[in-house]
């Protein structure tokens, strides 16, 4: 691996921090320093979203012949690593990350041509409806039901933890086609409508005040069977592959920014005119995290490193996950301790973007509770910890 930036990719991470300083506006910016929850607000991921559409540079890995940039793979890391370093807000996954791959290896030519412009355009906002309640590791026990009515499926179940159902206009979702047999054989893969009659959604609200996730009610639903991806029954294969881009990383350059956010906290003088940097033990867990850090980081060069050889991020994305899950929870852990008290008003309110309240305590100590309190969750979405390291311990280590 050469890990030397080429004068042509050093061009590039200049014309991208030259964009990034115009395109940041103070709202933009502060949308994302407060927001506390592990999904960007709606408002200002939309807004985001639109800006980078309007530049072309909205989906860095999509081809170009679907409208991705055609940037290389080490442009793509160099883009993501600029954004994280100039605090611009995260983007929704669900879409861009998920549904449009997916569609771009297995839906057809009429699903492709309707649904990825919309998702590159920001017209279309997508939740992921695998997840049942008593189906989420063994998500291949899922028993929401779509039974087969001429050119329709009737959908009756519940779907749980759907992230940002409340905002999409658009659900990808498996359901269970086939109840006899072998679980994994029984699923579908399929695109809904959310304002499909039938549905309901109950918010699930976070210890931190923050709504992000919901439940999901079916009760009747009808989904066309133009709208399956895939063959019926074969939607076990679709939900892996979309799994892997899951689990593909890319969360290093925004730890990064998180640990020098901290050392610049930990660097300043309290009333009584110390520094929580001289504290022997605070600053060599600092300095572990720092380590942590660059391994993370070398894991997502090994797998940028096989994406740009044509491969797919493979079992090595477990990996990934639970060692950026830990350095994460690790972070917010000294970021809730070097905000001392600060950390103690709650005041959820105050965080959202158009927040008509003024802070208790200083800007810098506002998400620092909700991130700690919120981030408890990044070893169990997207596969718990112990799922990854049953996947790396059968497909990596042979066991
Ligand atoms: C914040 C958040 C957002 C989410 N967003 C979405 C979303 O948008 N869409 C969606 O579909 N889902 C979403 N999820 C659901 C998520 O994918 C599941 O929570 C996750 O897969 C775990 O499933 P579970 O909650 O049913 O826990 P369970 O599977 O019941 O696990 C309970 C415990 O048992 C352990 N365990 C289970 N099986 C094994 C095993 N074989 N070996 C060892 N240990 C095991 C687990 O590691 C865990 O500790 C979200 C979850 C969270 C927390």
């Amino acid at each position: 691996m050469n890990l030397q930036l080429s004068p042509a990719d050093a061009r590039f991470r200049d014309e991208v921090r030259t964009f990034l300083d115009s395109a940041l506006d103070d709202d933009l910016r502060r949308g994302a320093e407060r927001c506390g929850s592990l999904f960007q607000d709606y408002a200002t991921n939309i807004r985001w979203h639109r800006v980078l559409y309007r530049q072309g540079w909205v989906a860095p890995a999509w081809p170009e012949k679907f409208g991705g940039p055609g940037w290389s793979v080490v442009q793509r890391y160099i883009f993501q690593a600029e954004c994280a370093a100039a605090g611009a807000p995260a983007l929704a996954p669900m879409g861009l990350g998920m549904c449009g791959p997916v569609l771009m290896g297995y839906g057809t030519a009429a699903q492709q041509t309707r649904f990825l412009p919309r998702i590159l355009s920001g017209e279309d906002y997508w939740c992921q409806g695998y997840s049942e309640p008593g189906s989420g590791s063994d998500l291949a026990s899922l028993s929401l039901r779509a039974a087969r009515d001429g050119d329709h499926y009737v959908l009756n179940g519940t779907k749980i933890w759907t992230t940002h159902a409340q905002h999409a206009n658009r659900m990808f979702l498996l359901v269970r086609t086939d109840p006899g047999g072998r679980p994994q054989a029984g699923i579908t893969f399929l695109l809904m409508d959310m304002d499909t009659p039938g549905i309901s959604i109950e918010p699930i609200i976070f210890s931190s005040g923050d709504h992000e996730v919901n439940t999901v009610f079916f009760e009747d639903v009808r989904v066309p069977v133009a709208n399956r991806v895939g063959e019926e029954n074969d939607g076990w294969t679709v939900a892996k592959y979309l799994l892997e881009f899951e689990r593909g990383g890319g969360g290093a350059a925004r730890l990064e920014a998180l640990l020098a956010r901290i050392r610049r906290m930990a660097a300043a003088t309290d009333a009584s005119g110390h520094r929580l940097l001289d504290d022997p033990d605070f600053s060599s867990r600092l300095d572990a995290a720092a380590i942590n850090l660059d391994a993370v980081r070398m894991s997502e060069f090994r797998i940028l490193s096989a994406l740009s050889q044509g491969g797919n991020p493979g079992p090595a994305s477990s990996i990934l996950k639970t060692s950026t899950a830990a350095l994460n929870q690790h972070l917010t852990e000294l970021a809730l301790e070097v905000t001392g008290i600060w950390a103690l008003p709650h005041q959820p309110e105050a965080r959202q973007p158009d927040a008509k309240v003024q802070p208790v305590g200083p800007d810098a100590a506002l998400t620092a509770t909700a991130r700690y309190l919120n981030n408890r969750a990044v070893s169990i979405a997207g596969g718990t910890d112990e799922v990854q390291r049953n996947i790396v311990a059968k497909l990596v280590l042979g066991l």
